[in-house]
């Protein structure tokens, strides 16, 4: 009922609303620890990338005064510690702490590292600065490992427009409004379920997108989240909303489909197809083939098409080694054949998640994926079957979904006559 009453608000309500929404971003949502008035970022962006080079880290360095080794090009953990006369041993005990959290494998050139010694001049402790709120160390014990313990700023976000117009590529129109690959990327897959970005664009439609960049003290920490997306055509505005880690359109459906297409990461052959008629391989007899066969070498990853629970696991002498997968009732999923199961039975999963190995198990002719996608018990055609969408916002998150909505929505209309600042807020 509210989702109605929004789309038929005149514009002297958008902007009360957005006065609203302004108000309520930088009257509740300021932390009390920051200054009362709103910081007024420029949209331009690049300025961004020089206030952070020229970042300080006192704030967040260790009282002590470690020596700071600036990360280059080529350097590694090995020559870093030589160059301090750091023995060999520390480094691997070192590494052994870092075995569950591999936060050693991420340095990059321009990083920083301080290196910290007792009074003996014996090493001691090592800080990874990993951007301007965030920390790792590692410190020495006494009988010679090391501790690993990971250190985090309080941050707050803060919300930019970047607008445009369509002129040449997608690609292009966004990159020009200041926008970067990874965005540029994610904003085309999380709309490319609406429209084709090559086909049904044309020049002139436009575009807003709010994205938030996290924020400490007043240097940026290099995070960024999209937070709000709407792309307007000639007779259609596509919109998405970050609600909870997810993206939504205006009604709450989720913008991308409930269920992967296909459960491995990379796409492999079709060895065989669905096919209600197939004769079959091994018996020479004619048996539906109920699911899709994919040429997956023996240990490739399997994921779960959708959210769901593991409602069967079993090992049969023909299917081999076997999940089923619930997704809610309506849907099923089936994975034969696997090498490997990495669930259990009743286990809850997510869409996307690791749940197998693939294999050759069970009357099988060689290493493949059979996979199989029932709608209420009946198997369908997974590669053509059409694939549910309607994921949608939880009935209990629907007041705080409308209301963050409708804030977005009176940023995003009114984007083209506000240049500064439009939202502010925090996360905790
Ligand atoms: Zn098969």
């Amino acid at each position: 009922m509210i989702i109605k009453a929004a789309r038929h608000v005149t514009p002297a309500h958008k902007a009360l609303a957005l006065l609203a929404s302004l108000i309520l971003a930088l009257g509740t949502l300021l932390p009390t620890d920051q200054p009362s008035s709103p910081r007024i970022l420029s949209t331009a962006g690049s300025s961004f990338a020089d206030t952070v080079s020229q970042t300080q880290k006192a704030d967040v360095r260790n009282p002590q005064n470690p020596t700071i080794w600036k990360v280059e090009p080529g350097d590694n953990l090995t020559y870093i510690f030589k160059k301090n006369d750091i023995p060999e041993t520390e480094l691997q005990n070192m590494m052994l702490a870092d075995t569950q959290f591999l936060d050693l494998e991420t340095l990059q050139p321009g990083m920083e590292i301080g290196l910290d010694f007792n009074d003996n001049g014996k090493f001691s402790r090592l800080i990874l600065f990993r951007d301007p709120a965030r920390r790792i160390i590692y410190t020495r014990q006494a009988d010679g490992s090391y501790q690993h313990q990971s250190e985090t700023e309080n941050t707050y976000w803060v919300s930019e427009v970047h607008r445009g117009s369509i002129k040449g590529s997608f690609y292009q129109s966004a990159q020009q409004s200041g926008l970067n690959d990874a965005q540029i990327a994610d904003i085309s897959h999380l709309l490319s379920y609406q429209l084709n970005f090559r086909r049904d664009l044309r020049a002139g439609d436009r575009f807003n997108i709010v994205i938030a960049r996290e924020m400490i003290g007043q240097q940026f920490t290099g995070k960024t989240k999209i937070e709000a997306i709407s792309l307007k055509r000639r007779h259609q505005t596509h919109y998405a909303f970050q609600f909870k880690d997810h993206f939504y359109d205006r009604q709450g459906l989720s913008v991308t489909p409930a269920f992967l297409r296909w459960p491995t990461l990379k796409r492999y052959r079709i060895s065989s197809p669905f096919n209600k008629n197939r004769l079959h391989p091994v018996t020479g007899r004619r048996a539906p083939h109920n699911g899709v066969d994919l040429a997956t070498p023996v240990g490739t990853p399997i994921v779960s098409t959708g959210d769901g629970v593991i409602r069967r696991i079993g090992n049969h002498p023909f299917a081999g080694k076997y999940i089923d997968i619930d997704h809610g009732g309506t849907h099923t999923t089936r994975y034969l054949h696997l090498h490997r199961i990495l669930v259990k039975r009743g286990t809850r999963v997510k869409r996307g998640q690791k749940i197998a190995l693939s294999g050759n198990t069970g009357r099988s002719t060689g290493p493949h994926l059979h996979y199989e996608f029932h709608i209420k018990g009946l198997p369908v055609d997974p590669v053509r079957a059409k694939i549910p969408t309607a994921a949608s916002v939880k009935q209990q998150d629907r007041p705080l979904f409308t209301q963050q909505v409708e804030q977005q929505m009176a940023v995003l209309e009114h984007a083209s006559d506000v240049s500064e600042l439009l939202a502010l807020k925090t996360e905790q």
